[in-house]
């Protein structure tokens, strides 16, 4: 649901003006020091680029699923480190306080995150839970007014940075799966909470991620989001299925851009006496990459529809993760091969960059294989319910 077209507008055009003229020219100095620096975060929000998922009373836009969709198309034409940095402020992290708080611990924590003076971050996979998070065995236990916290979560996404973690550890018995399982919020410097060192990556230079580590990290007793225990996973499900939309749209901005380099170069590029682009196969592969971007749009947008219209999207949500970040990575193959040497040396274009730095949209917020197993299963559901109702 699109509020109100104008002011979309000028923030799309706000971010294709940052993208252009500030991130662009930065991308290699960012991919060679392996950070956004600080001035570039400060600039980061005096553009207010933090604001604009959460609601007006904490300082943001309250910006709906499909305009948030929108907008991360644009801010994800470059780099994918910058949009890394301002992820979990506008997603994840972000939505679950705002979805699962009291209003005390969003009164608390929400400005600092919508104004992006606090990074944000989300844990919820470990070292031996991944894809079966349920099974999680970071725990919780009550002691007197304060809640322990012990255990060890991996790959979090600005895990080394974070000011405001949004942590989930299991308080209910070992083997209670998700009705175990509550959400807390740890903060930088706690008591027995520490960050573990930026892991060296495929991609995505510049956005840092790591383990944390709980030893008998002692938090007060209202930093239990929503003050209910049990509740963890149904307080993070909606952002989830909100963040799969997101992490969609986030994949078809670096495929839009790798596109346009490509066919640039196609056009400028010749061999046997033409430009390659008048090379059928070349021009087959652009059409290849240009179609499957419009249709993953096309998903993206109207899942994020559904999303916003309060409609079942599951199936939805995980058919549009699984294809535009399968899509993502079809494309920068592609405009490699349209770079020739050129897209395998860095010195050359962003495709080198971009192919790595795609590649784990397919394995961040649920597999690709973990998003066809929800496919199935919601297909499945429907099927079943489609039969009752005839019967
Ligand atoms: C860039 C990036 C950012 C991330 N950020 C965060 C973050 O901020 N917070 C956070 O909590 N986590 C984060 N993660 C972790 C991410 O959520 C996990 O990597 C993901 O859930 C998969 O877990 P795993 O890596 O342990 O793989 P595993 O679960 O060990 O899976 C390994 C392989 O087996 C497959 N597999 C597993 N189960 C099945 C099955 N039932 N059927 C078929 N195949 C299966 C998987 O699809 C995969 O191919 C991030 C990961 C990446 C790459």
């Amino acid at each position: 649901m699109v509020r109100n077209k104008m002011q979309l507008d000028a923030w799309v055009s706000l971010i294709r003006q940052v993208v252009r003229e500030e991130w662009m020219p930065a991308e290699e100095a960012v991919e060679q020091a392996g950070e956004i620096s600080d001035l570039m975060h400060q600039r980061m929000r005096e553009h207010g680029l933090f604001r604009f998922r959460l609601p007006e009373e904490y300082g943001g836009h309250g910006c709906t699923c499909e305009e948030m969709a929108l907008i991360n198309i644009e801010l994800s034409r470059c780099s994918v480190a910058f949009r890394t940095r301002l992820a979990n402020n506008v997603g994840v992290a972000a939505n679950v306080i705002l979805n699962g708080g009291t209003a005390a611990q969003k009164a608390r924590w929400l400005p600092p995150i919508a104004s992006g003076q606090a990074i944000a971050a989300v844990a919820v996979t470990e070292p031996d839970f991944g894809s079966q998070a349920t099974a999680m065995t970071t725990m919780a236990r009550r002691d007197g007014e304060d809640w322990i916290l012990d255990g060890h979560k991996a790959f979090i996404s600005n895990g080394p940075i974070a000011d405001v973690y949004v942590v989930l550890a299991r308080t209910g018995e070992a083997g209670s799966g998700a009705k175990g399982i509550s959400a807390f919020v740890v903060e930088r410097g706690d008591a027995g909470f520490g960050q573990g060192a930026a892991y060296r990556s495929m991609g995505m230079h510049g956005a840092p991620f790591s383990h944390l580590h709980f030893e008998h990290c002692r938090i007060p007793a209202d930093r239990l989001l929503g003050g209910v225990t049990g509740e963890g996973f149904r307080q993070t499900w909606q952002a989830f299925l909100f963040q799969r939309v997101q992490l969609s749209a986030l994949s078809i901005g670096p495929a839009i851009r790798l596109v346009d380099e490509g066919l640039r170069w196609a056009m400028q590029r010749r061999q046997f006496d033409r430009a390659i682009a008048d090379h059928q196969l070349i021009q087959a592969k652009l059409a290849q990459c240009q179609t499957e971007i419009q249709a993953a749009r096309a998903l993206v947008l109207e899942t994020a529809r559904r999303y916003d219209d309060g409609e079942e999207m599951v199936l939805e949500a995980s058919a549009s993760k699984y294809f535009a970040t399968e899509m993502a990575c079809k494309v920068a193959d592609r405009v490699v091969q349209i770079f020739g040497a050129r897209g395998y040396f860095a010195d050359f274009s962003c495709a080198e960059r971009l192919y790595r730095d795609v590649r784990g949209h397919r394995l961040a917020e649920g597999t690709s294989e973990i998003h066809q197993l929800t496919i199935a299963r919601e297909m499945y559901k429907r099927a079943s319910q489609a039969q009752e109702i005839t019967q």
